[in-house]
């Protein structure tokens, strides 16, 4: 039951729901909102001496259109999409009803959403859509044949040329046909289309490279049209592929991203039922195994493997089976993680094409095996004509064999049909061009085919093939590290929240026996979070209303992430036998000591030194114990006559200049300087950002040509907080007539960085901000974190491969280390990154106007922090601090009873080892089993104890999505397992705990 009105205001109810229902106001999220879509009846009479042939509704509009009929869609029109007609019937029979009512639903845009003037400029609000044809028409599929084999033999005859003996043969066929056939005597088309017959049923040679044609249809799950409109490009497209599935048996149709055909589930069940049906017959081939295809660079590791556990379980409970090849035909790189993941997931298959868009390079293979960080090893492959939207043009299936790299090595390669982006998919034309190229003499074979087939092609040929190791780095796109900062920072900020729910619904499961772990809502969060990293959502190209939507998402899942931390802290409370009041909580695996703001009463806060044990919790220190709690120096704050100021804690001395900037950042124990002489570090930078068309998605190496330092006035810096357990200083910035920023610098006791709280206003047009520290260092190289592990890029511009990587990405840390000392740059949510000969750059935020003119427009907040240590950064523990930056402390209310003592669920002998994930096995909900997810973080083989205080019965390893490794039997000693570790691999367990008492039958 819905709520009542909760005050009795005639007035203000009144116009609520007047607005639902506006056209003018509240468009954005009312009845009315511009995406919307019109429905036309069409009622037509088939004229009668029309029996026997083939009728057509044709119908253009610049919306797509849905066909309906009785009740169900029956197919898409798209006129960008070559689909202007609906067959009503093969062939009107004699008593077949000639009247008919349809329905064709038409939305408020086009294929390529609706933007004004260009294609990526934002949506026109006032854009107009016209119906220009709706008629009924006489099919004349002889004459279509015959425009398809003249059109080929066109093709054939231009694609090889004069000097080939296949290309006159071609030509001179065509020719004849023209003398032979007269267009007004349909009795002359069988004779042309014997003259074609002949052409094309010469055969060509054994050594004939196979192309395998596969429909498809690539959808942007958002992109320059919002998510609900997706959900009717998905219904378009596909009851079209259905249709031709229908009349063409042979015809296979692979479809990627669970999330559509979920949405396809719950609002088009019609057809739903017929995609399951297809694909029983294996024409519908469900690819990819993720939930939608996200981007390859800016979800953590644990997201990443989320993306295939819900996608491989979606399709394994809707389609019988899991995906066997990775499907990412789109994206804008690819993380060197990625092949141990799709392994761990049960695929070892990788297709995409999107490298084809290097900008500097060009990439060396189309089937090469792909090694990841840790040494696993896929199948990988580029369909040679470097496209997923082919229309089975002669010109296409030349250009696949042309461009193909791997000549000699392998003679298969894939050919994906269909129109995409916006969805559309494959005609009966492209599908009756393929048909027709089968096998003929001078061209590849042509056989239409699914990527179980194409890959065994593979696999079964592939000792010759080259190895590519690391990351797939696509030398285009690098400003959406950086784009449409709130994303970002969302994205990270969920992805902390469903982390620390997850471990504390677990502990709380095992603590607490009426405690229901929230399995259905944290299913629903993570679907949520994985939809918004679809590679055109978190990435930041797309338009202000999907923006928009993703804010909200990002909203629902923190509040409700919150309810359900509040609720897993009560629950791990429960039967303490301490007063009522606040637990402390470390979600990550050890032991922290840190400053922590705690709320007493009356609203205020106090600063408190605790320490919290390892994924465990600790009472809250009474205000007057805080002092004796300080084994650490305290933070002393110095501000100099020059308006400078330093801040020390006896692990590192920071020094300002009188706007801001760091003179010096001095390691104390070893009095190492980490600012290069001369230079001064926490420079804010501004750039001229104007890509060459992609706006939102590139920034060019040009942009590097117009750096300029942002300089502040001096005497804006001053003391902050005044130190003890935590010293600051802070200062304002104006960065141009328009933009502004302020910046606490944030040094606490016993922290081995200092933290730059960052607040800025940011109405530019075309900029870039950055921010820089030139380090006391020297290295080819520098390391940034990526998925469950790091890898180094270069420093320097030797070659084209490196100085392509001008702008690259990273998560929450980048080093610059020399033998026995480094810098480390942190940050809470920011990606785009660099490092050029000794400088350390952080993207901060760009102002691209296209697809989204208002992208960043506005008030942005961020932290980044700087580490100097000495040592390797691994033994400096610079993971950890980045860790300890992005999952703070937490300090929970406990509406029961708090704790007296401290507790601890699990700790991990090694440093080099990290317990990223606690959560419930994916299993019943009565079974009370939890996986554990660890990987190995420095880059060395490793053994090491994980102990736990729970009350472990078993403990299993597993793969990622959560399968019993058969010989993964682990003995349990003491509480304690023992794992080995390889560089970067990542292990899960399935622990299963001892029933409770209470449990117990
Ligand atoms: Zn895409």
């Amino acid at each position: 039951m819905a709520a009542a009105p909760f005050l009795k205001h005639w007035r203000t109810t009144l116009e609520r729901v007047e607005k639902f229902v506006s056209p003018l106001y509240s468009t954005d999220c009312n009845l009315r909102g511009r995406w919307w879509t019109c429905w036309f009846r069409v009622e037509l009479t088939i004229p009668e001496a029309w029996v026997g042939q083939e009728v057509h509704l044709r119908w253009e509009s610049d919306g797509e259109g849905l066909v309906w009929r009785d009740g169900e869609p029956v197919q898409g029109l798209t006129k960008e999409g070559d689909k202007t007609s609906y067959v009503l019937t093969d062939r009107l029979g004699e008593g077949d009803p000639r009247s008919l009512i349809l329905y064709v639903e038409v939305a408020c845009n086009g294929l390529l959403g609706a933007g004004k003037g260009t294609m990526i400029a934002a949506p026109d609000p006032e854009k107009m859509f016209q119906v220009s044809r709706a008629e009924l028409a006489l099919f004349h599929r002889d004459v279509h044949k015959l425009l398809v084999d003249l059109e080929l033999l066109l093709g054939v005859a231009k694609g090889l040329g004069e000097d080939n003996q296949r290309s006159f043969q071609a030509l001179y066929t065509a020719n004849q046909i023209v003398n032979v056939c007269d267009p007004a005597e349909p009795e002359t088309f069988p004779a042309a289309q014997d003259l074609a017959s002949k052409f094309f049923g010469q055969r060509g040679g054994e050594s004939q490279h196979t192309i395998h044609a596969m429909g498809h249809c690539h959808i942007d799950t958002a992109w320059l049209w919002p998510f609900k409109e997706t959900v009717r490009k998905c219904a378009r497209s596909w009851i079209t592929a259905v249709q031709l599935m229908e009349r063409n048996p042979e015809f296979i149709f692979v479809c990627s991203q669970a999330q559509q055909l979920e949405w396809v589930r719950n609002h088009y069940p019609g057809l739903y039922a017929r995609l399951q049906e297809f694909a029983c017959h294996g024409q519908f081939v469900p690819v990819g195994g993720t939930w939608v295809e996200m981007d390859g660079n800016i979800p953590s590791g644990e997201a990443m493997v989320r993306q295939f556990l819900q996608g491989q379980n979606f399709f394994l409970q809707e389609f019988g089976k899991m995906c066997t090849e990775f499907w990412l035909p789109d994206t804008f790189g690819y993380s060197a993680q990625l092949p141990q993941i799709m392994r761990s997931c049960g695929i070892r298959h990788f297709l995409t094409q999107k490298l084809s868009w290097n900008l500097v390079n060009n990439f060396p293979h189309h089937t090469f095996f792909w090694e990841g960080l840790d040494g696993s090893r896929v199948l990988a492959h580029f369909p040679p004509g470097d496209s997923y939207g082919m229309e089975g043009s002669v010109e296409e299936v030349l250009k696949t064999v042309a461009k193909n790299r791997d000549k000699g090595r392998t003679n298969h390669s894939a050919f994906l049909f269909g129109f995409g982006d916006g969805g559309g998919g494959p005609t009966q034309t492209m599908v009756d061009r393929l048909k027709r190229l089968y096998n003929t003499d001078g061209l590849p074979r042509v056989q239409l085919s699914s990527p179980g087939q194409l890959f065994s092609m593979l696999e079964s040929d592939s000792e010759q093939l080259c190895t590519w190791v690391g990351e797939l780095f696509l030398e285009l796109h690098n400003g959406t590290y950086t784009t449409h900062a709130q994303i970002k920072k969302g994205n990270r900020e969920c992805e902390r929240i469903l982390h620390d729910v997850e471990l504390l619904s677990s502990l709380a499961l095992v603590r607490s026996t009426p405690f229901l772990y929230p399995a259905a809502q944290l299913q629903g969060l993570w679907r949520l979070l994985l939809l918004n990293q679809f590679h055109d959502v978190v990435t930041g190209s797309c338009i202000q209303l999907v923006a928009e939507e993703a804010m909200c998402h990002y909203e629902d899942i923190r509040s409700q992430g919150n309810t359900l931390l509040s609720a897993a802290a009560a629950a791990l409370c429960a039967g303490e036998p301490g007063p009522e009041g606040l637990l402390i909580v470390n979600t990550l695996p050890w032991k922290r000591t840190e400053v922590l703001a705690l709320p007493r009463p009356g609203g205020a806060h106090s600063l408190a030194l605790v320490t919290v044990p390892s994924m465990g919790y600790a009472p809250v220190p009474a205000p007057t114990s805080l002092q004796p709690l300080l084994p650490q120096q305290p933070v002393f704050v110095v501000q100099e006559t020059d308006g400078s100021v330093t801040l020390d804690n006896g692990i590192i001395r920071v020094k300002l200049d009188p706007t801001g900037r760091l003179t010096s950042l001095v390691l104390v124990a070893s009095s190492r300087e980490a600012i290069a002489e001369g230079a001064v570090g926490n420079q804010f930078v501004l750039f001229d950002d104007v890509p060459l068309y992609w706006d939102a998605w590139d920034v060019m190496d040009y942009h590097l040509e117009t750096r300029k330092p942002v300089l502040g006035q001096a005497g804006t810096l001053a003391v902050g907080t005044e130190g003890g357990v935590r010293g600051s200083a802070w200062f304002l910035l104006q960065i141009s007539p328009n933009s502004r920023l302020s910046q606490e610098v944030v040094l606490d006791a016993g922290c081995p960085y200092v933290r730059f709280h960052t607040e800025v206003h940011w109405h530019e047009a075309h900029k870039f901000l950055k921010v820089e520290f030139p380090a006391r260092v020297r290295s080819p190289q520098a390391t940034y974190e990526v998925q469950f592990g790091h890898l180094q890029r270069p420093t320097h511009y030797n070659t084209s491969w490196d100085w392509a990587r001008f702008e690259v990405w990273t998560h929450r840390w980048m080093d610059l280390s020399e033998h026995g000392f480094g810098l480390a740059l942190l940050n809470d949510c920011k990606y785009g990154s660099s490092v050029r000969g000794n400088v350390l750059s952080l993207s901060l935020l760009r102002a691209p106007k296209a697809p989204d003119a208002t992208a960043d427009m506005g008030r942005h907040e961020f932290t980044y922090a700087l580490m100097p240590h000495t040592g390797s950064f691994q033994d400096a523990g610079v993971i950890q601090a980045a860790y300890s930056l992005n999952f703070p402390l937490l300090a929970l209310p406990t509406p029961g009873r708090a704790p007296v003592s401290a507790w601890s669920a699990f700790t991990v002998s090694s440093p080099a080892v990290v317990l990223e994930t606690v959560k419930k096995a994916e299993t019943n909900p009565q079974d009370h089993t939890l996986v554990l997810r660890l990987y190995e973080a420095y880059g060395s083989h490793v053994d090491c104890w994980l102990h736990t205080s729970l009350p472990v019965q078993e403990a299993v390893l597993c793969d990622l999505l959560e399968r019993r490794d058969p010989a993964g039997h682990l003995p349990l000693r003491d509480s304690r397992l023992k794992l080995t570790f390889s560089p970067f691999q990542i292990q899960s367990l399935l622990l299963v705990l001892q029933p409770t008492p209470e449990l117990s039958p």
